[in-house]
């Protein structure tokens, strides 16, 4: 077994704190990676506090993860030691259904996916996340960094890169076409991002009057604040798609009532309470209301791939994980620009 240190959280209500754990043994088609950097995402502190109410305990966080391969399994062919290597939210998967032959795992078909933290794998055995030295894990699920990315910056595109990616692709966002990105926190600052840089004219919507000169600078069209009274009414029918990065309750009504005549709203966000919605919202010009959860294993390397190629990373603040219950406070206070990022070395 490889003995492992990280911080977990025992309870929905006890700060996270450090933890001792064990990752099996590698396999032939293992690799050990040990982690540099990993990304706080939001549903970290939801699925840490039990928001969803699906918590397994003790749980070590974490899904943006970067580090170095330490060593591999006889059979492993994409990695060797001493690789920069990345693990998003998913470990495993059936691998079979045609779903997951697809490359789209996260939606395996048999409700087989394995994700990184907060679940239990082919064994029965709890999956340990990244807020951790180390992780071990089959190399059809380990991703490759360009080298060209600062590895620091590159983990949070494991989750929040990828969740708003493979939407903005799914619906082809691009040149001509006029693109809403809700809320400017992990995901939302990546949407807005990649949509801009797709070629879409993008406006971001914010609550965060502090945020506003950010997002222009991080490739917003337009900027709108929510706070202002009568701002949904000077946007009506006017855009083709919408994706919404928010992480808690809000109206998703009003955001309806800015699509365009068969416009998509997309969630990815995912308040801990349900949303109420008026038929009316979505009858009166043949709206729709979807979602998206992350994105294939394949997809995930091309959009990293992406990112080496444009030169593009999650704007990031350093932290330490004698500061971690802080940062998750902040992160719910929305008080972060834009992604917090735990240096493994401060373990
Ligand atoms: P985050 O960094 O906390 O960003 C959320 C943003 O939402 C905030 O920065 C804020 O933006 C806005 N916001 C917060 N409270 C709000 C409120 N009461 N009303 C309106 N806007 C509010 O979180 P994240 O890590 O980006 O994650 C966002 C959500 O996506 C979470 O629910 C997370 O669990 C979920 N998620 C889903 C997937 C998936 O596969 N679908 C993957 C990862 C994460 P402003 O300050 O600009 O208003
Ligand atoms: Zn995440
Ligand atoms: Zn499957």
């Amino acid at each position: 077994m490889i003995a492992t240190k990280g911080y977990a959280a025992q309870s929905a209500t006890t700060p996270i704190a450090p933890f001792s754990y064990e990752h099996r043994t590698p396999g032939d088609n293992d690799v050990l990676i040990d982690i540099q950097y990993c990304g706080i995402c939001h549903s970290d502190i939801h699925q840490g506090r039990n928001e969803w109410g699906n918590s397994l305990y003790p749980m070590v966080p974490g899904h943006e993860i970067v580090g170095t391969v330490a060593s591999v399994g006889s059979k492993v062919t994409k990695f060797k030691a001493g690789d920069l290597a990345a693990i998003g939210c998913m470990v495993d998967s059936c691998r079979e259904c045609a779903t997951c032959r697809e490359g789209e795992e996260q939606y395996c078909e048999r409700g087989q996916t394995v994700f990184t933290y907060n679940a239990k794998d082919k064994q029965g055995n709890l999956t340990w996340g990244g807020y951790g030295n180390h992780i071990v894990c089959d190399e059809a699920f380990v991703l490759s960094v360009p080298k060209n990315l600062d590895p620091a910056a590159a983990a949070p595109l494991l989750c929040a890169g990828i969740t708003t990616y493979s939407p903005l692709k799914q619906w082809n966002v691009g040149p001509g076409k006029k693109v809403g990105i809700v809320g400017l926190g992990g995901l939302g600052h990546m949407g807005l991002k990649f949509s801009h840089a797709f070629g879409a004219k993008t406006v971001l919507f914010t609550t965060s009057a502090s945020k506003i000169e950010d997002a222009k600078k991080l490739g917003a069209d337009e900027v709108v604040l929510t706070k202002e009274e009568g701002w949904a009414a000077k946007h009506a029918r006017s855009f083709d798609f919408i994706l919404d990065c928010v992480s808690a309750e809000h109206d998703l009504n009003t955001y309806l009532s800015l699509l365009k005549r068969d416009g998509t709203l997309c969630l990815v966000g995912v308040p801990e309470k349900p949303a109420a919605v008026s038929a009316f919202s979505v009858i009166m010009g043949r709206k729709r209301l979807s979602g998206s959860a992350i994105g294939g294993i394949k997809e995930t390397q091309e959009m990293l791939d992406f990112c080496g190629k444009h030169n593009i990373v999650s704007d990031i603040e350093m932290t330490s994980f004698d500061k971690v219950n802080e940062a998750w406070d902040r992160v719910v206070k929305s008080d972060v620009k834009y992604r917090f990022v735990l240096d493994v070395k401060t373990l």
